[in-house]
């Protein structure tokens, strides 16, 4: 007998975080961070939460892909105590210092930043969740495996990861224990993503756990995708402004260079000037670089072209790595397209960007991604006419335009397709990593065209598998 817990990314997209108890051992799927919740209102301090099991409990952790509402909280396990082994993709591996120290050094200015507030309040400071120092002891648990390889974990349990398409080095879990087998799907790429692989295809399991962001939508076609994307930047030139792409460092920041790079090539790109204003994104751009054997080969330019750096396939493209340079922007009154973290806007450089720029008509701001509920880039996406920038309240004049087809996300016919390949009978099915809304339409139209019942399991919910 088996159970599964779960304990985030349940009936919401952010904070994957699932136990699963075998017979003999206790393995930890993702252990991610939750984003869009109000920091200023959680009184137990900036993405801190307690652990609602003992990380010295824990056999192994287990994590699908880099990006940190999957893997943002495993510093905090270390933290308080695990020592076991932390397996991931070889590329995620690369990828996950680059993230995490990133992800430590912004939690600890959030803490120097509401603290000087709470000082003058008179209540006690807040402590970072986690520190350098526990990425750097985090680290030195990590266990790379490649695609396809199948590895005897612990005594009766077995893992093997395959490309799911997502970021690079993104999977899906394949994991073995009891006799029986759990497949997790992590994230699904959108199979029109323009580096990457579709993500495989698998047959066989008895438990599966499926994400469904887009449970309730396709995205748009990739062509009327691209030409909204160039009429937004048409429109920014029209208008003597600038362009501003928040975008997660992984995965969206390098599409939008292939993307860039097209339209260049083409002659079609009429701004000059095209910044990555990211240390990270620029950091995660190289391990790309380093990587394109990764990619699909569904561009021979790109493929003859990009051989070693970006700035091969974008000329006009700069990396901004200091904060000196980062600030110059702000002098540069037209004609840039500025992409920055974070991808929802809830930390990193855009939110800088956004101050200084949200108020002017002749900006242009373009979603790319998606944006969690109670994130600043999903007000934006409503129409918020007043946002709270770093305790400055800004009027939104700027032009919003939001650009759905570039998810890095499997649609709802791509969700489908990917479930209907698992042969009959088909396995026991939960939904995760999804709003409420869009797992209700997935779940209806998995019963309807399948016959298959879905679970949507709540948080803290715990199953027999
Ligand atoms: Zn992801």
């Amino acid at each position: 007998m088996a159970n599964i817990t779960f304990y985030g990314a349940a009936r919401q997209v952010t904070g994957s975080c699932y136990l699963i108890e075998t017979e003999h051992h206790r393995l930890l799927l993702e252990c991610g961070m939750r984003q869009g919740e109000d920091e200023d209102e959680n009184e137990a301090g900036p993405g801190e939460r307690a652990l609602p099991f003992d990380p010295r409990s824990i056999d192994a952790v287990i994590l699908s892909h880099a990006h940190l509402d999957h893997t943002g909280m495993t510093p905090l396990l270390v933290r308080h105590g695990y020592r076991g082994p932390i397996y991931m993709t070889a590329t995620t591996c690369q990828l996950l210092p680059i993230m995490h120290k990133d992800s430590a050094f912004l939690l600890m200015k959030d803490v120097e930043w509401i603290n000087k507030r709470r000082q003058r309040a008179g209540k006690p400071p807040f402590e970072p969740p986690y520190t350098l120092q526990d990425v750097e002891h985090e680290l030195e648990l990590c266990e790379g495996m490649h695609y396809e390889e199948k590895r005897t974990i612990l005594p009766g349990v077995e893992l093997r990861y395959r490309d799911a398409g997502h970021i690079l080095g993104s999977a899906i879990v394949e994991l073995w224990f009891d006799g029986r087998k759990l497949v997790f799907s992590g994230d699904l790429g959108n199979s029109h993503s323009p580096l990457l692989e579709d993500p495989s295809i698998i047959r066989k399991a008895d438990v599966l756990l499926m994400e469904s962001t887009y449970g309730d939508r396709n995205h748009r076609s990739h062509e009327e995708t691209i030409r909204e994307f160039m009429e937004a930047l048409d429109q920014a030139v029209d208008d003597g402004g600038n362009v501003l792409i928040p975008a997660f460092a992984v995965g969206r920041t390098q599409d939008l260079l292939y993307h860039l790079g097209q339209m260049h090539h083409e002659g079609r790109l009429r701004q000059n000037q095209v910044f990555l204003d990211s240390p990270m994104g620029t950091s995660v751009s190289e391990v790309y670089e380093n990587n394109t054997r990764l990619f699909n080969d569904d561009n021979p330019r790109f493929r003859k072209t990009m051989t070693h750096t970006w700035e091969q396939w974008l000329p006009v493209l700069r990396f901004t790595r200091r904060t000196e340079e980062s600030m110059a922007l702000n002098r540069i009154d037209s004609g840039a397209i500025i992409i920055a973290g974070s991808g929802m806007c809830t930390g990193g450089r855009i939110r800088h960007h956004l101050k200084h720029n949200l108020w002017k008509h002749r900006t242009h701001v373009l979603i790319v991604g998606y944006q969690a509920f109670g994130t600043l880039g999903r007000k934006l996406v409503d129409g918020a006419s007043r946002v709270r920038i770093l305790g400055e309240e800004i009027v939104v004049k700027a032009k919003i335009h939001t650009l759905g087809g570039f998810s890095a996300h499997a649609g709802q016919d791509q969700l489908m397709a990917w479930a209907k390949a698992f042969d009959k009978p088909r396995p026991r099915l939960f939904l995760v990593h999804g709003e409420p809304e869009s797992m209700q339409v997935l779940q209806k139209r998995l019963a309807h065209e399948l016959h298959w019942d879905a679970l949507m399991p709540e948080e803290g919910e715990t199953h027999e598998i």
